[in-house]
């Protein structure tokens, strides 16, 4: 029987989501060496867990974060992740009015990454989850070939935007399946409180169980289910060393299950267009 895909996805953001958040964050060294966590302490204690596991990945690193920390990029690919597009300056889509300016964000990103890997960035996530009317045509033209974006099903799909259909393969997320929802804390940020670990925990293993129930009764049913796993975390958060526990007992969990594969976006997308041209 096919296997649940199950992926794990990590945006490196480091610095670059105070900046965005508040450019008055420049001058706030305290609030910005909560970015550099990320990189410094969260990344490496979760390629170490992953490495333990052996448990694919697919990290989503904005170019001024493979600039400021120029470990990044060679400690991830040396373990054989997936490295993809997550722009330079990690500017929200929606605040660009100007097409160039979030195509040569884009561009820039790619620019630094590609030559430190060797190969094209196939894959895209905006930052802060958000689409500008111009982003859709510029996945487009950068030959851009997945997106991990979408919030709309459980299921792979193509991806579709303002009414527009593409040849993207769209590997759907959820602020449910993301460490920033319940800890990304700042004094900076007003009413944010952090959950507890075994609350977030649950939380995350029940999403995969019922998932998890839903894919076996398709596929028992003779249905080529599309139902897929997507967790989202960022290093500076998930990095903690409470929460990379949780994040180790997540995978401890989805490993006690038989039809479960973790995979890294590009083999996701490889088997879902497979299945297209039965
Ligand atoms: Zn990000």
């Amino acid at each position: 029987m096919k296997k649940m895909p199950v992926l794990f996805t990590f945006d490196v953001d480091g610095e670059t989501l105070w900046l965005n958040r508040d450019p008055e964050n420049i001058d706030r060294p305290v609030t910005l060496s909560l970015g550099e966590y990320g990189p410094r302490e969260g990344l490496p204690r979760i390629l170490k867990l992953l490495e333990k596991y052996d448990v694919p990945a697919t990290f989503f690193v904005p170019g001024k974060t493979a600039e400021d920390f120029p470990w990044v990029i060679p400690s991830i690919n040396e373990k054989g992740h997936e490295i993809a597009n997550h722009s330079y300056s990690h500017k929200w889509p929606d605040r660009y009015t100007e097409r160039e300016e979030e195509y040569n964000d884009y561009k820039k990103g790619a620019d630094i990454i590609e030559p430190m890997i060797g190969r094209k960035l196939k894959g895209y996530r905006s930052p802060a989850w958000e689409f500008s009317k111009f982003t859709l045509g510029i996945l487009k033209e950068m030959g851009i070939e997945y997106s991990s974006n979408m919030m709309g099903t459980d299921r792979i799909e193509y991806l579709k935007a303002f009414d527009e259909e593409t040849d993207i393969v769209e590997l759907p997320c959820s602020w449910v399946l993301d460490d920033a929802a319940y800890w990304l804390y700042s004094v900076r940020i007003p009413g944010k409180a952090m959950q507890p670990l075994e609350s977030v925990e649950k939380c995350w293993k029940d999403e995969f169980d019922v998932l998890y129930e839903e894919f076996m009764e398709e596929e028992n049913a003779g249905i080529d289910s599309d139902i897929t796993y997507v967790l989202t975390c960022h290093p500076q958060i998930i990095g903690r060393p409470g929460k990379a526990r949780v994040l180790e007992n997540l995978i401890k969990h989805i490993k006690t299950h038989p039809n479960v594969e973790f995979v890294t976006a590009p083999q996701a997308v490889a088997q879902f267009k497979a299945k297209q041209k039965k």
